[in-house]
């Protein structure tokens, strides 16, 4: 089973846990995920990437806003601009997946070497990260340019 905090339309954050990425996806695609807040099937997965920082450089960041803009209610050059952040995450970092959290934090710890990554995350761990002083950033996660 996989973790994934998701969010709908209306900016509502939730849980849900699947059996696979791929069951995930034909699930929203059906219109099977809906928001147990307001019933919404505009579902969408929330992705966490960090900013790594290096042993002795790290920095205070304050906790993000979240603002939710569904990718079909988005302005095109929104939406230009996020296929571009998307682009560069995938190309400069290394996807962990479900790992994040872990190896984050083993990355601050210094059991890791520092590198960028980003992957998936719960609300509970990206909480834990932030408590722990670890800089993680949650990023819109639009569908690629490409397809
Ligand atoms: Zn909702």
């Amino acid at each position: 089973m996989i973790h994934y905090t998701l969010q709908c339309g209306q900016a509502h954050a939730f849980d849900g846990w699947f059996a696979s990425g791929a069951a995930f996806d034909r699930q929203v695609t059906k219109g099977l995920v809906a928001c147990p807040v307001c019933g919404g099937v505009d579902v969408e997965r929330g992705l966490m990437a960090p900013s790594v920082s290096r042993k002795g450089n790290a920095r205070e960041v304050a906790p993000a806003k979240s603002v939710a803009v569904t990718p079909n209610q988005m302005p095109d050059q929104m939406r230009v601009a996020l296929q571009r952040l998307r682009a560069e995450v995938e190309r400069r970092c290394d996807y962990v997946g479900e790992n994040f959290a872990e190896d984050a934090r083993r990355m601050h710890e210094g059991e890791l070497p520092a590198r960028a990554i980003y992957g998936e995350t719960t609300a509970e761990q990206a909480e834990a990260l932030a408590d722990d002083g670890i800089a993680v950033a949650r990023i819109p996660w639009v569908p690629r340019a490409d397809g």
